[in-house]
């Protein structure tokens, strides 16, 4: 039995005008368990019609009134959170405490937006010029359309949503394909929190609703995150169509190890950091860059730490990790590393075939290592997006800083030392916008902003944070002046000046 998975537009569930759809799976059995509808053209004009009717009056409800919104959202999602993972297991295949991790980490942003009030404080200067006042605040943009990808179906929309919703602005979020149906939880308890119909949408789709979203003229701005051809193309796509676009893309994370690092901890870190979620995070750490004779110990390490990760259904408490997405995702894997073995890499722990018992269709890969990793193979090029941990090898620190900095991506990086002097050069030399110094997985609190450099961003603005309340709004400047009655205008030729 399967169940039909909705768009959610102006504070319904609706299965829209489109005829096409797609199946959901549960990649711990690979059964399938949904039938999402695809969004068509009319889908998408209806949708982005109620928001843009929705946005007007909700720019216009007052601040206190919109942040009293997102304290009971708050209150609504602390609530749910389990019930909100298991959706997310069900779907994604994270384990169970795994995906509350990524709630609380979206309630971060939800608590960061109740405290919007002294974000949208504006600025005054008194008497700029004889009479004359300034002042500017920020406006919401209208209408913003999130487009998010698979591994975070919670987070990575409440890293938008709660920002874009308390500047004033109507929300469309276009969910993944993949595990689309915690994004329809999070439009009831919006729902029940009082929000507005028309301010938070759901529309389900693929190329077809995001293409259509990116050239519509009445959506404002996009926030993507996704890979990074697909966050260059709908970079491209949407300024060209006059929208404001921050999009989110790929990553490579390499995590440093120094031979003065502590290598228990070290290991610990980077093995949970690389299988975590079956290393379909976009912060997991992919190559432990293994400085001078840190290699040795480390690789030790890791291995018995590899070994030891229970691979299981992320429903069961005791599960450190769970099963890839896709057969596909799998596949790919399996084919990289045979490639990387093929060309001269050590295979130390080998995953691929590892089959969970009673689970036999489902889309398990165990953790796996290869050591002697180079960069010329693709194993280091490509971002795998599954449990595979390459080392490489270098001599020195600025050998490992080159290799990160030659890197394409600049997601997040970790440095693994007991020696101030080594982190202080790596956190200043490092091309890289999220570092973390004996901190695997550095995603910043809600109040600083998340996001990468070259190929892991486009875009002005990173998310969430102060820069969340920049990209969702605009600013304006006022100068006036309120002369006295019968006052000469002074009113001249010559461009105003002081
Ligand atoms: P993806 O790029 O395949 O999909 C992301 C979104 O884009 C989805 O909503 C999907 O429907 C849409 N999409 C896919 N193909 C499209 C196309 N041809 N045209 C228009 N839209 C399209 O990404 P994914 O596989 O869902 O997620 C994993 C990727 O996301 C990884 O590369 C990961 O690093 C990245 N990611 C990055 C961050 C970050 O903060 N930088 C966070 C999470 C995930």
């Amino acid at each position: 039995m399967t169940t039909t998975i909705t768009h959610f537009i102006n504070g319904a569930d609706t299965i829209g005008a489109g005829d096409r759809t797609q199946t959901v799976y549960n990649p711990a059995t690979g059964e399938a368990t949904g039938e999402l509808r695809l969004a068509n053209r009319a889908d998408i004009d209806d949708v982005v019609a109620a928001a843009k009717a929705a946005s007007e009056s909700w720019a216009e409800t007052s601040l206190s009134k919109r942040v009293a919104v997102l304290f009971k959202f708050r209150e609504l999602l602390a609530e749910n959170v389990q019930e909100l993972a298991k959706i997310v297991t069900s779907e994604h295949g994270k384990v169970v405490s795994d995906a509350a991790g990524e709630v609380g980490r979206g309630l971060e942003v939800v608590e960061y937006a109740c405290g919007a009030a002294q974000s949208l404080k504006g600025e005054y200067s008194d008497q700029v010029s004889g009479g004359i006042d300034v002042f500017s605040f920020r406006q919401p943009l209208g209408v913003v359309a999130g487009i998010t990808p698979f591994n975070f179906p919670v987070m990575v929309p409440l890293w938008m949503a709660p920002v874009a919703i308390v500047t004033g602005n109507a929300f469309i979020l276009k969910p993944s394909e993949r595990d689309p149906s915690a994004s329809l939880f999070l439009a009831r308890l919006w729902k029940e929190a009082g929000l507005p119909d028309g301010v938070f949408n759901v529309l389900q789709g693929d190329k077809e609703a995001v293409d259509g979203l990116l050239t519509h003229p009445d959506v404002d701005g996009i926030s993507f995150v996704g890979s990074t051809p697909i966050a260059r193309y709908v970079y491209e796509t949407g300024t060209q169509h006059g929208k404001r676009v921050q999009a989110l893309g790929g990553a490579k994370n390499h995590a440093v190890v120094m031979p003065d690092a502590d290598m228990d901890l070290a290991a610990d870190h980077i093995n949970a950091a690389a299988f975590g979620s079956a290393g379909q995070r976009c912060m997991a750490i992919s190559v432990a860059v293994a400085v001078g004779d840190a290699a040795e110990g480390l690789v030790a390490k890791l291995k018995e730490r590899a070994e030891a990760v229970k691979v299981a259904n992320g429903m069961e408490p005791d599960a450190d990790m769970g099963p890839v997405i896709t057969p596909q995702s799998k596949a790919r894997l399996q084919k990289i590393v045979g490639e990387a073995q093929d060309a001269g890499a050590a295979l130390i722990v080998d995953g691929r075939d590892l089959v969970v018992k009673d689970h036999e269709n489902g889309f398990f890969v165990g953790p796996t290592v290869i050591d002697h990793v180079r960069r010329e193979m693709t194993a280091y090029q490509e971002e795998i997006f599954g449990p595979v941990l390459a080392v490489v090898r270098v001599a020195n620190i600025e050998e490992a800083l080159d290799v990160i900095n030659s890197n394409p991506y600049g997601n997040g990086t970790a440095i693994f030392t007991s020696s101030g002097a080594y982190a202080r050069a790596f956190t200043r030399g490092v091309k890289v916008g999220m570092v973390g110094v004996n901190i695997p997985l550095p995603v910043p609190v809600a109040w600083h902003s998340f996001g990468g450099w070259k190929d892991s961003l486009f875009g002005d603005h990173h998310i969430y944070g102060p820069d969340g309340i920049r990209f969702y709004t605009r600013g304006k400047v006022v100068t006036q002046r309120w002369p006295e009655p019968k006052q000469a205008s002074g009113a001249s030729f010559a461009f105003p000046s002081n």
